[in-house]
């Protein structure tokens, strides 16, 4: 922490943390970010919490990747070996000219044996650049990242039913709602800034419903928690939604005039009364008809959620749910309304919009529409490129496993700590004949790889990122790279270069003047605009209008401008508790430590705060197999087994256990099932049956 001047200059950008998109100031002195202070960006309006505001100087940690690096012939065997302090036993450093000839070796002309992990942390511009170089590069639409294993269901469905993957509203309209549903997300821990204005709704009298598995801080403040049976949301949700509708609380009005299959919805739901579904979902009856009340009577109404909705193998079918209780109470167009995914990684809405994801070009132009591709090679200047949809994370991982692909270029990723069933996902690593990592670090992923280009941070760098509230802001770099680290676009461009790609890009800028010729969200979005505000909203309007809030106020973007019902089933989780297996495991993200911990484990704030691995349990459950709290805990699934330190925590089911994802010693996703969501195919991390038990003295 620096004095509040102690610092030569300051830059505006944005922070790299979450999807809430906090705009900063960056306080530089002798070419290091001395520390950073909150500014008054539109979904932050200068608020800050812990990781935003401490958590930096893993940007100046000396594990920072400062020169390429190329295996050693007598490295020993690839596998999870590398000590990143220590790495030469297993590289040696080369010239950016030997690095990326040796990277473009292994890819050029390979085809379908390639496929890349693009990156949620990097830019809009690289993200773009990513899935053009596998398009056009190889011919087809083997191009992935972390949106699969965080929203993709979510996205599938609010394609599927009211035409746009982005949220409705911004989360700053919950200033407008008087009753807004929180479900399967834990703000105040993973959207802390967003929380605060969720905690702000409830001191001016909105009513609050937390609906989670999960107790969490966010209780305090709700109107209604429903701690409900973990995998039983879509039982809850449409026993709801049988009391709208039974006793008429629906708006007929707004389904008349912008839906349909409604006529479906209300004969489906008629199985679903709130006396039979009570013991399925552990919520009363009367708690789930007075909640069908409270929102349906609210003059306005959000629905917010995350991963504890996405991450299941009926991930789609929850979201189907929530999209449907708010058409059917005409909660979507208004102020106040609207349905909000609360998105991750600091830039996964505009990675996703690019079109980083296997099936979709930029703007979610569909690959398997021949005029769409053809539009993109006539800019490319190059032949077509696949009209079948490509391969998703852990179906790549797989097709490694089955020798239908042999190279591999990831870039910010760390499969090998973010996959479920992770071994699995590390054996393929270690099968692929070549892997080219760009990063920081040397993470996980990297110590498999091949050959290693040294990237930069996101206060090193130009470019775009979008947040979960569609806001398309600048990030502009304060501190030079490390060494010879480079940015991103520029490795891109320049590996791009030597696999045969005529790629003559020399600055962001001129990679988003490209991207918006295919991309009608960024109308009126320029990137002069951008250095001058900020922050602009897609949808905008014109070349003045900062965007807009609410988006859906007159039909949706489908066929007859109608979003639809889809009814959803009852999909029960795919591994069920037995008797070996007696608990139920949850995965998630702690307030201190972002995803796989490659950043926040680096920053000495919040490892001083958050320093080891821990899994918490109910303090009963504890008793019960003889453990105390801060002692060790061995945690075994079918797919492995991870020893921990155990923390008494009563928000947590005396028949769950909640393990953090971020620690590399105990690994959550050494346990976790890599079942699949049918349509967004996202891994269900949200449940895996498990046994908690005392380690066997050593
Ligand atoms: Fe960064 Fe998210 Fe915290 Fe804002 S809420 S400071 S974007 S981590």
């Amino acid at each position: 922490v620096g004095d509040s001047k102690d610092y030569d200059e300051e830059v505006k950008s944005v922070c790299p943390f979450c999807g809430v998109g906090c705009q900063v100031s960056l306080k530089v002195k002798d070419g290091r970010v001395k520390f950073v202070e909150g500014i008054d960006g539109p979904a932050n309006e200068g608020r800050l919490c812990v990781k935003g505001r401490f958590g930096f100087d893993y940007i100046h940690h000396d594990h920072r990747l400062t020169k390429p690096l190329i295996r050693r012939d007598d490295a020993p065997a690839k596998g999870l070996n590398v000590d990143p302090a220590n790495w030469q036993t297993h590289f040696r450093e080369a010239t950016w000219e030997e690095a990326l000839e040796a990277a473009s070796a292994g890819l050029k002309g390979r085809g379908r044996d390639v496929a890349g992990f693009g990156s949620a942390k990097c830019t809009n511009e690289e993200a773009y650049l990513f899935q053009k170089f596998i398009r056009q590069g190889f011919g087809h639409n083997n191009v992935d990242h972390c949106t699969r294993l965080c929203h993709a269901s979510s996205v599938a469905a609010l394609l599927e039913n009211v035409g746009s993957g982005a949220v409705t509203a911004t989360f700053n309209e919950i200033e407008n709602a008087d009753v807004a549903i929180v479900i399967g997300a834990n703000p105040i821990e993973n959207h802390p800034v967003a929380a605060t204005y969720f905690k702000q709704f409830t001191k001016r009298g909105g009513k609050l419903i937390v609906m989670d598995p999960r107790g969490q801080a966010l209780k305090r403040f709700a109107s209604h928690m429903l701690q409900f049976r973990p995998g039983a949301d879509v039982s809850m949700l449409n026993a709801i939604m049988h009391v709208i509708v039974e006793e008429k609380l629906y708006d007929q009005q707004y389904i008349d005039a912008y839906t349909e299959n409604w006529e479906a919805e209300k004969s489906h739901l008629a199985g679903f009364a709130p006396e039979a579904m009570e013991a399925i979902c552990g919520i009363d009856a009367e708690t789930l008809r007075e909640v069908a009340r409270t929102f349906a009577g609210a003059k306005a109404a959000m629905i917010f959620w995350g991963m504890g909705v996405s991450q299941h193998i009926h991930g789609t079918d929850n979201s189907r749910c929530l999209i449907s209780l708010a058409l059917m109470t005409g909660q979507v167009g208004r102020p106040g309304s609207g349905l909000h995914p609360l998105r991750g990684q600091n830039n996964v809405q505009g990675a996703s919009d690019a079109g980083l994801i296997p099936m979709f070009l930029p703007d979610y132009q569909t690959v398997t529409d021949d005029g769409v591709r053809s539009a993109f090679t006539d800019v490319w200047g190059s032949g077509d490129f696949s009209a079948e949809k490509g391969l998703t994370v852990t179906e790549i991982v797989d097709a490694i496993h089955a020798d239908q692909i042999k190279a591999m270029y990831i870039l910010g990723e760390n499969p090998a700590m973010s996959d479920p069933d992770v071994d699995h996902a590390r054996a393929a690593l270690a099968k692929l004949d070549h892997l080219v990592v760009q990063d920081i670090f040397i993470t996980e992923t990297a110590n498999y790889a091949d050959v290693i280009l040294p990237a930069s941070a996101f206060a090193e760098k130009s470019g775009t990122v979008t947040n979960t509230n569609r806001q398309v802001q600048m990030g502009r770099p304060a501190v030079a790279p490390p060494g010879e680290a480079r940015e991103d676009w520029w490795i891109t461009t320049e590996l791009a270069k030597r696999c045969g790609l005529d790629w003559t890009y020399t600055h962001p800028s001129e990679i988003f003047a490209e991207m918006k010729g295919f991309m009608k969200s960024l109308d009126n979005i320029t990137w002069d605009r951008l250095e001058g505000e900020n922050a602009v909203t897609y949808p905008s309007l014109s070349p003045t209008d900062p965007g807009q809030a609410i988006v859906f106020s007159d039909g949706f973007p489908r066929p007859e401008g109608r979003a639809r019902f889809t009814p959803a089933d009852v999909i029960p989780p795919a591994e069920a508790p037995d008797a070996d297996y007696p608990m139920i495991l949850t995965t998630g993200r702690q307030l201190e430590h972002w995803h796989t911990g490659s950043m926040t484990r680096r920053s000495s704030v919040l490892d001083a705060v958050e320093p080891e691995a821990n899994a918490s349990l109910h303090p009963s459950t504890l008793r019960k197999i003889g453990v105390n709290p801060g002692e060790m805990v061995q945690l075994t699934t079918r797919r492995g087994s991870v020893t921990i330190m155990a923390r008494a925590d009563r928000a947590v089911a005396p028949d769950m256990v909640f393990l953090p994802f971020a620690y590399v010693e105990a690994a959550a996703n050494l346990l976790t099932n890599s079942a699949v969501d049918p349509y967004g195919k996202i891994p269900e991390f949200k449940f895996s049956a498990v046994r908690a038990e005392k380690p066997a003295a050593i």
